[in-house]
This record gives C-alpha cells, structure tokens and sequence, in this order.
C-alpha cells in the first residue's frame, strides 16, 4: 500500500473524507487521493517519494511556481515580527495599494480570509447598499460555500452531484436568482419578472468552476448595461481569474467596469487570503462607516499580507502575463494536435493562464449544458493516465487547469508526450 493510501485511511478516521476540502478526495475519478509533502517550481512531490509537473498550483494562488524564494522570504521576515496583532498594521494599505493600482475600479478595499468570506461579503454589502434582497448568479459559477451561493454551484459541489446543498433553507436561497452563462436573454427575464428587487449580479468573468468557459463577446458588456438600467450592481467574482487571465484580471482583459469585485487566491501568495472592493461610495457603506456588518479576527493577517505583497510585486511585471499566456496556448494547442492525431473528440478553452478541455462531441462550450457534455468515464481514465506519467490534473471535469511561471518549455513537451500516450489508451 502507498503511504498516500494508508495517510487517506488514517485521515478518514477522523477528518469527513479524509480532507479538508471535498474535490481533493477524487471522489469523482476514483483512487485515493495523493498526500503531498512539498512542492517546488512546477512540480509537487508526494509522500511516497514521486515528483508530479502540477496543473492545479494550490487551485490558482501558485501563479508564480510553488514555493517561490521572493514569496518564502517575505512569509520569514513577516513571521519574525509575530504572527497577528488584532490592530492596523501598515502592510495592509500598502497592500490596498498595490491591488488598487492592478484593479483601479476597485477604490477601495477590505481583506478578508477567503474567497468565500469575499463574495458573502459582497453580496451582503450590495443588499445592503441597494435596499434590496435579491441577486442572480448562473449555473454552474462558484462563489464559494455561503449558503445563498451555494445555488446551482460549480465546483466541487457540481463534481459531487451536489449543486444545490443540503443544510440551506428554501427561505435562504430563495432569493437567488439563477441565469444561463452567457445568455443575456434569461438575465433581461429575471429583471422582468423582479422589477426593482435585484440588488446584483455576481458573476465569474471567465467561468472557472464547470471547467472553463470564456465568456461570449459582448455578454459581459451586457451584465453592465442591465445593471446600469435597473440600478443593480455588478460584482465580478475574479477570485480565481484576477492576475491570472491578465495583469488587471478579466475586468481589464474585457474592458468591463465592475461596481464591486471580489478576490482570493493569487493575492494571498498561498496564505489564506480573500478581498472585496470597488466603489467608494458603496464600500463606505460598511462597517465601521457605514450599515453593513462585516469583520474578522485575522483579516488583513501580517504574514498573509506579506506573502501577497510580494505575490502581486511579482504579478506586477507585464511579461509575466505574456509569459503565461503562451505557456497556456502551447499547452491548448498542444491537446488539440494530440486529440486529433488520435481521433478523439476535445474541445479546449483558454484566455490568459487560465484553461480547460473538454471530451465532448459539441463544437464548442459556451455555458453549463455544455460542460455537461465532458465524457467523465472518459476524463477519468484520462486523468489516471497522466497521473500514472507523473503529471498532476485537477481531478474534476469541472475545475479549471493553470500553470505557473515555472512550467517551462521541458514541462510543457514532457506534458505532451504524456497526452500523447494517454490518448493512445483511450
Ligand atoms: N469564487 C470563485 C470564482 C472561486 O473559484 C472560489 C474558489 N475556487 C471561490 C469564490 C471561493 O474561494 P475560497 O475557496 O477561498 O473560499
């Protein structure tokens, strides 16, 4: 037995799953899930000694390659001040800062502990901005697991059949509106039916969370425009595309202006970090200027803001994102030339650092129907394939893949010579 195997029991035993976090079970492609030691650069290793060119990179924050010496240094400085004070430190704003100038729509921010504490936070602030209860989402988005999110949800909730949680009362996700991605004719018929009750919309503005879906040209655009008639705010969930799919995130790759944007993920450098932010006017309507409760005991934490002061310094660099974006198109390409060499049928998405493919007959993914098309036997076997070659995938056909700064030219071939075995298999 693998000591990844025999660490799975054990955790079993005491933690539900055995993880912290139910996608990291690989409930979906079966197996026991691999026990990682450490990690550097593009690879992972596990506790069984085995080195894996990583695609997942911690779910998104890793954009620099794991363990990055400029990251591990501020991380040390920071620690031998003492972990948390409970009181401001300078670090924060110099942080709100450098977000700020990357997002400039986002004039002011609050720090908080996570992507999910980011987009719970934002929709309470836009109830509570606009006076009223309801917001729409789309099938198949993530925003994380607060319990009116948790609605329709992608992620790990859709890899488990479970988009619609248990635990959350029908009076709680009532007011939850849910759209088609990419359809602005099932948004424009939501404002009908609710005419002066939509506080907001949330939305991922490449969908990361069934896959990855690019949006429609246009569609973003389109979310302005009704928010903008109908007096409702827009909130651009960029937990998982901010610095990724480009310098300034989505927001700037679009050129769409949000009201407010959520964050997570890169800016924490791989502590555990999220943000909110964006008008000025609507932010000052929280705590402790304004209406709206909001708070936590580690928020704005001196060692995860050092680590994602200098995560973001790094992301600063314009050739970073030109880098990343190449490495991505390689890499998208690279499935396709394998997938048609054998024949199979594979869409694959990209913008930026950011990617997904799809074993599907459709010609093209554009909303939740479509990513539901992915073959999952099929991704399956694919996924053990790779994992036996030594490359690690994100073990859903509903996660986005990412590399890093690290994956270089040697990853990116040795990665398609692995497809290429694996397709042959199948
Ligand atoms: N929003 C998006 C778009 C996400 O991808 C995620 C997590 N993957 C979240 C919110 C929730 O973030 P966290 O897991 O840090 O709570």
């Amino acid at each position: 037995m693998s000591r990844s195997s025999e660490l799975f029991q054990q955790a079993q035993a005491l933690i539900p799953g055995g993880v912290n976090s139910p996608v990291r079970a690989f409930k979906s492609v079966g197996g026991s899930p691999l026990f990682i030691e450490r990690a550097d650069g593009a690879y992972i290793y596990d506790v069984d000694g085995r080195a894996y060119i990583d695609y997942v990179g911690s779910w998104g924050p890793m954009i620099m390659g794991h363990n990055h010496p400029a990251i591990r240094q501020a991380v040390i400085e920071a620690v031998s001040h003492g972990l948390s004070f409970g009181a401001p430190t300078a670090i924060e704003t110099i942080v709100a800062e450098q977000i700020h100038k990357l997002m400039p729509s986002m004039q002011k921010i609050r720090m908080v502990n996570s992507g999910t504490e980011a987009t719970m936070s934002a929709i309470r602030l836009a109830r509570g901005f606009t006076g009223r209860d309801k917001f729409i989402k789309f099938e198949g988005c993530y925003h994380g697991h607060a319990d009116t999110l948790l609605v329709k949800a992608g992620s790990g909730a859709l890899t488990l059949g479970e988009p619609d949680s248990a635990g959350v009362p029908a009076d709680f996700a009532r007011h939850t509106l849910t759209a088609t991605y990419n359809d602005l004719n099932s948004v424009a018929a939501l404002f009908a039916q609710h005419p002066g009750q939509i506080a907001a919309i949330i939305v991922e503005p490449v969908a990361g969370n069934m896959n990855c879906i690019p949006p429609q040209p246009g569609f973003l655009q389109g979310l302005r425009e009704l928010c903008d008639q109908h007096q409702s705010l827009l909130i651009i969930d960029e937990v998982m595309t901010g610095f990724r799919v480009a310098r300034g995130g989505a927001q700037a790759y679009y050129n769409v202006t949000p009201d407010l944007t959520t964050l997570g993920k890169i800016i924490g450098g791989g502590m555990p970090v999220g943000a909110f932010g964006g008008r000025a006017d609507v932010m000052d309507y929280l705590a402790p200027n304004g209406p709206v409760y909001q708070a936590g005991t580690l928020s704005g934490n001196p060692v995860a803001m050092a680590a994602g002061l200098a995560s973001l310094r790094l992301i600063s660099d314009e050739n970073i994102h030109k880098q990343l974006a190449q490495t991505s198109a390689q890499l998208a390409q690279g499935l396709r030339d394998k997938a048609a060499k054998h024949s199979i049928s594979l869409v694959v998405n990209q913008v930026g650092a950011m990617m997904g493919y799809f074993f599907t007959e459709r010609s093209e993914v554009t909303c939740f129907a479509d990513a539901c098309s992915n073959d999952s036997q099929r991704f399956n076997q694919f996924f053990h394939l790779m994992l036996e070659q030594g490359i690690y995938l994100a073990p859903s056909p509903f996660e986005a893949m990412f590399v890093s700064t690290a994956h270089q030219q040697g990853e990116i071939e040795a990665t398609l010579e692995a497809v290429d075995r694996a397709f042959a298999q199948l």
